[in-house]
């Protein structure tokens, strides 16, 4: 049967400002690095996109290197663009990148103008698009002047390939010169997207300074810790998690004792606030209103259900946030 989206799926998400700019992005994002993959359950992917779309999320964050195999995580949005979504096409915010390698040779990696531009081709071709909303570089390339990287994201926007452009994993200080080189060239920066979560602030020390003075938005990645923030590993690691599988970016050597003695603490205080701890964890990068939107990963859609209901209690006590320091510090 043909998709119909819910009628009411403006009614509960928040929509919030992505910095100085005319754009709002809902809370909470959907991003497809896991679990929409060529070896992954198309029907699965399918079904978690649509659920999110029922519940406000118009934001999908993707990558050329997405999969694996690389590029299928977009060639599996395109099909559920084209059965589910194509009516809908001004509703939603599509990203994607390129910074990782893609393809053999010295032009398939990194930030040169050749590899980012033909690499937003590809991915245009793969989700079947004539634009996406937003092209990131997606980390800083060493050996490439900034200015050329930038270059090609504005030229990005003038093709009419992008509507917006942001940057992934850029520290402060290549922020701060990164926004100015856009300034300069009439296309600004959008929106960061930098890792961030109760195990992993570093964004603190700096970063979010610059993007407050900048007015650039800040869509945070992995705010559940790939899911150790989350109930999934209270009782060990299930063979169906990301930590059993073989994820690089959460291993079952990384879920130790004095992790999981925080989580089970962390997941008390939630249960106190009346939340699961995945609502929790989303709630707190989204405290004081510095972050945009939280940009997180599901392999089911009840996980979608759960991080989305994140937004029925956004706000804590002094002493809730005092208690979670002392957790984290212990
Ligand atoms: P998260 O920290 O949100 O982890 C997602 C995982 O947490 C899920 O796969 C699932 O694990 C578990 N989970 C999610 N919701 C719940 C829930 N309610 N209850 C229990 N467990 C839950 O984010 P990701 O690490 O997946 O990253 C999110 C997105 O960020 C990516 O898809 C990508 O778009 C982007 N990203 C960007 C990077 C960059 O360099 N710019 C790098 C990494 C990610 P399980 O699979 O075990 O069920």
């Amino acid at each position: 049967m043909a998709y119909e989206p819910a009628n009411n799926r403006y009614e509960s998400m928040k929509y919030n400002r992505v910095g100085r700019s005319g754009l709002k992005l809902p809370a909470i994002s959907l991003g497809l690095w896991h679990n929409f993959g060529g070896g992954d359950r198309y029907e699965n992917g399918r079904a978690m996109v649509r659920r999110a779309f029922d519940l406000g999320i118009t934001h999908f964050d993707l990558a050329n290197n997405y999969g694996p195999p690389p590029g299928s995580a977009e060639e599996t949005f395109g099909q559920i663009l084209k059965h589910d979504l194509a009516a809908h096409r001004d509703e939603l915010i599509i990203s994607t990148k390129a910074g990782y390698h893609m393809w053999e040779g010295p032009y398939g990696d990194w930030g040169s103008r050749k590899y980012m531009l033909s690499s937003l081709d590809q991915s245009l071709k793969r989700m079947k698009l004539d634009y996406v909303d937003i092209f990131y570089s997606h980390r800083p390339d060493p050996e490439t002047p900034l200015e050329e990287t930038m270059g090609a994201l504005d030229h990005a926007v003038r093709q009419g390939k992008a509507l917006y452009v942001g940057i992934s994993n850029y520290s402060a200080e290549q922020t701060a010169r990164a926004a100015e080189i856009l300034k300069e060239l009439g296309t600004p920066c959008l929106i960061h997207q930098p890792s961030y979560s109760m195990f992993n602030r570093w964004i603190e020390n700096g970063l979010q300074d610059v993007l407050d003075q900048e007015g650039i938005g800040s869509i945070v990645f992995s705010p559940l810790a790939g899911g150790l923030l989350t109930n999934r590993y209270l009782n060990g690691v299930p063979s169906d998690s990301r930590a059993a599988g073989p994820s690089v970016f959460l291993k079952s050597d990384q879920i130790t004792d004095s992790k999981l003695q925080k989580v089970k603490l962390l997941h008390e205080l939630a249960g106190e606030r009346g939340q699961t701890l995945a609502q929790m964890s989303l709630a707190w990068v989204l405290r004081g209103g510095r972050v945009t939107t939280a940009l997180i990963g599901a392999s089911r859609t009840d996980q979608i259900d759960d991080c989305a209901a994140a937004l029925n209690r956004l706000d804590f006590s002094e002493a809730e946030l005092a208690r979670i320091e002392t957790i984290l510090a212990a």
